[in-house]
């Protein structure tokens, strides 16, 4: 970074209970690692649980890892026991370890050395960790946290390299955890300098929910090391808008500044942003600091996490009620993970109403339905009366639009104005 760069790494004073805390502290990563909230007792006091949850939150500790850092865990609203920061990431009464699946994508049954799933033709998910500096309860791959099937030795690591190698067809991989942003830099460096060395491996992408858990990870060093192994692209894990801060919004910018392009990964959570006005915001606040809106995922059915599922169907209303309605760089891909290894199924609402030869029906976002010819120039439509949807399909009518919408109106009044303008210019040129 240079001497007059206007984002340093600088991170805002330490808040609430750690008011105290030297900032020259607060804004380094390890210090915040060393400080993990990771006690039902720490829990408890921060948020004056009640004891039925303190039991709670010490059963779970004992199914699933549970920590948090300082940083994150000062997002928290602690009167709010509804607080959607909570929600994703203190364990609580509402999970049922009996309900969901280990491995709800099956990532380890296409596992092809360690940590390293090939599922699609040419791209590989690489998984380099299981640590990270916050745990989410609806993480997909909590099964690491007990029996690990990440690459994290060397050894390990130059194993999947070796796969990488001897795959020509390889073309794309994705290092992902954990988050792969909490290793150590020299072992970082180590990973993407060996992904680099593979002349057919063209694209590598991590995954990290560091600039927004631990924003203080991005150091001058990290972007010094994504910088020389670059392109590296980065997917981020945004799903809330409280969750961009100050904090996050300049780790984001930083990485910007060093050539890291972003997207943003949203998981789909009730009660946390399964309602479209959050969903908006948090999608129009991610464009503020450019970072790009790329998928929003459907929670899978992973243990533990059945009270965090919405049903599809609330996410083709948020789909339906983005489209058209925000800036379309704002709007993700909602997708499906298929159970047992299927891969990305893409959700959209249905805007194809019906199907002639020649013509094909369509509806946009007002709810608007239109007849549009379909390939070749076929004749244009006529501009009679629609009674039916088969008048759009055989070209008889041009259009159906929703009765008292203001767009319409609008453009109906307007086009009255020009129909009487064009009279009035025609009466007085011909003198009548
Ligand atoms: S940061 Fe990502 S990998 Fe880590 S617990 Fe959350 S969802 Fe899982």
């Amino acid at each position: 970074m240079p001497d007059n760069d206007p984002f340093p790494a600088r991170w805002g004073r330490a808040v609430g209970p750690w008011r105290d805390v030297a900032t020259d502290d607060w804004s380094d990563w390890r210090w915040q690692l060393k400080n993990l909230v990771r006690t039902p007792e720490r829990v408890a006091e921060l948020l004056g649980l009640p004891p039925e949850e303190t039991a709670a939150v010490r059963g779970l500790q004992k199914q699933f890892r549970f920590a948090v850092s300082p940083y994150y865990f000062s997002l928290i609203d602690p009167s709010d026991p509804k607080d959607p920061i909570r929600r994703m990431i203190v364990p609580s009464s509402d999970e049922d370890v009996g309900e969901g699946l280990a491995d709800p994508l099956g990532e380890k049954d296409d596992q092809v050395a360690p940590g390293l799933t090939h599922r699609y033709p040419d791209r590989v998910l690489f998984v380099v960790t299981s640590f990270c500096s916050s745990y989410c309860r609806f993480c997909i791959r909590k099964r690491n946290w007990k029996h690990s099937d990440a690459a994290s030795t060397r050894d390990e690591i130059d194993q999947a390299i070796a796969y990488l190698r001897a795959h020509e067809e390889i073309r794309d991989v994705l290092v992902s955890g954990g988050d792969p942003l909490t290793l150590p830099l020299d072992q970082i460096d180590y990973i993407l300098g060996h992904l680099r060395a593979i002349p057919h491996v063209e694209f590598v992408r991590m995954g990290s929910r560091e600039p927004v858990m631990l924003p203080m990870r991005i150091t001058d060093d990290l972007l010094r090391v994504l910088d020389k192994h670059g392109p590296i692209w980065l997917n981020t894990h945004f799903n809330h808008p409280r969750e961009i801060t100050e904090e996050s919004a300049r780790a984001c910018e930083r990485l910007h500044r060093s050539g890291v392009p972003l997207g943003n990964q949203t998981v789909l959570l009730a009660g946390v942003n399964d309602d479209v006005a959050t969903m908006k915001t948090l999608l129009q606040g991610l464009l503020k600091i450019r970072v790009r809106p790329y998928y929003l995922y459907q929670t899978d059915p992973v243990v533990g996490a059945a009270h965090l599922r919405t049903s599809v169907w609330k996410g083709l209303e948020m789909i339906e009620s983005l489209r058209g309605h925000t800036t379309g760089l704002a709007v993700p891909t909602y997708v499906v993970d298929a159970p047992g290894g299927g891969g990305k199924i893409p959700m959209m609402p249905n805007y194809l109403v019906s199907a002639a030869p020649g013509r094909v029906v369509l509806r946009n976002f007002e709810g608007a339905m239109f007849s549009y010819p379909d390939g070749g120039t076929p004749a244009a439509s006529l501009d009679l009366p629609a009674r039916s949807v088969s008048d759009l399909a055989t070209g008889r009518s041009r259009r159906i639009v929703p009765r008292d919408n203001p767009h319409y109106a609008r453009r109906d009044a307007l086009a009255e104005e020009r129909q009487l303008a064009e009279l009035l210019t025609n009466a007085a040129n011909t003198g009548k």
